[in-house]
């Protein structure tokens, strides 16, 4: 069976045509993306959706040909109903429901978060994964416990990836800036600057840090001392939590997802944590890091086969949902 899986909770609009196939691994046919920028700072929801309604039809027909498929051959439609901003998920479920409906297809609607679990975990080859989600509104320690997704550590208050690309902004970089630091750190080698490190049982902060950074900048400390510390301090906290919630949960595996784990610092700390505890580590691609509709349709197969689908008129979008609701 062919799945269509429409990603559209934030800065991304994305399709892809996952072929599902008995006993086998799932074959990504095409994972095309639009990402919507801006050099201004913010994400504008009324802009946003605007890029959304721009790109959708384009999108769609470039996954359909790189998947060498047409709609009518597609067996699922599958969308992000949560969590997101509510003007960018309108227009994907309007697009699944538009598609479900001018087609008789079967439709679901699942999470976002859960989406980057599910791929982390189909990709690995893994059945018992914990998943760091590292992305710019997201940070978060999931895992499926006891018959339900849990969170078992998350930031306290902004997202990593947000954090990251204020530090980018105070230093004078263009957005996005994870990757900029990531550049600025390889080319650092003096000591590490000490940084608020704020882990609060399973949970981090970061709000600390930024003031801390704000001084550093204003004391003359250099960039690439302060990428590499940031970085260091940063990737420190998450890998804490992540090791806490494997000795928790007993998985056997930790995956990543978002767009900062595409950060290969990041990646080796967290292999070798993941060495010395004699556990699994599996980083997908990034195209798969990324928020992308791969994992929107790997999740809606396997929720589809559990669970059903949507009645088209009850397919709507939930801005708020938490995985524990899912
Ligand atoms: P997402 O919200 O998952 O699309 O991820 C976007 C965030 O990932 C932005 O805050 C970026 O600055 C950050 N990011 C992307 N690449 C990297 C990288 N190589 N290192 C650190 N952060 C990154
Ligand atoms: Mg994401």
């Amino acid at each position: 069976m062919l799945v269509l899986g429409i990603e559209s909770t934030a800065h991304t609009f994305g399709v892809a045509i996952v072929r599902m196939q008995a006993a086998e691994q799932p074959q990504v046919l095409a994972n095309v993306r639009r990402t919507y920028t801006t050099t201004s700072g913010g994400l504008i929801p009324a802009k946003l959706s605007e890029h959304h309604m721009n790109v959708f039809s384009s999108v769609l027909s470039d996954a359909l040909v790189q998947a060498g498929a047409s709609v009518p051959d597609v067996g699922l439609v599958a969308y992000s109903r949560s969590p997101g901003i509510g003007h960018a998920l309108r227009i994907g479920a309007g697009v699944a429901r538009s598609l479900a409906l001018r087609h008789s297809i079967p439709l679901v609607g699942v999470n976002h978060c859960v989406a980057h679990l599910e791929v982390g975990r189909v990709l690995s080859g893994r059945d018992d994964v914990s998943l760091l989600y590292a992305s710019g509104a997201n940070t978060q320690v999931l895992a499926r416990e006891g018959g339900a997704y849990r969170v078992f550590g998350e930031t306290l208050d902004l997202g990593v990836g947000n954090f990251l690309d204020t530090v980018a902004r105070l230093l004078g970089l263009g957005f996005p800036g994870g990757p900029q630091l990531e550049e600025l750190a390889k080319q650092y080698s003096g000591p590490l600057i000490e940084l608020p490190y704020s882990v609060k049982g399973m949970d981090v902060s970061f709000s600390g840090m930024q003031t801390a950074v704000k001084r550093l900048i204003e004391s003359g400390a250099s960039a690439q001392g302060i990428a590499f510390s940031v970085q260091e301090t940063v990737f420190a906290m998450l890998v804490e939590v992540s090791e806490r919630a494997l000795a928790h949960t007993g998985k056997e595996c930790l995956v990543l997802g978002g767009g900062v784990a595409c950060n290969a610092r990041l990646q080796e700390m967290c292999r070798l944590m993941c060495v010395d505890r004699g556990v699994e580590f599996f980083a997908p691609p990034n195209e798969f890091l990324v928020d992308n509709g791969a994992m929107i349709a790997l999740l809606g197969a396997r929720v589809f086969a559990q669970s059903g689908g949507v009645a088209v008129s009850k397919a709507g979008i939930d801005p708020y949902e938490r995985v524990e609701q899912c």
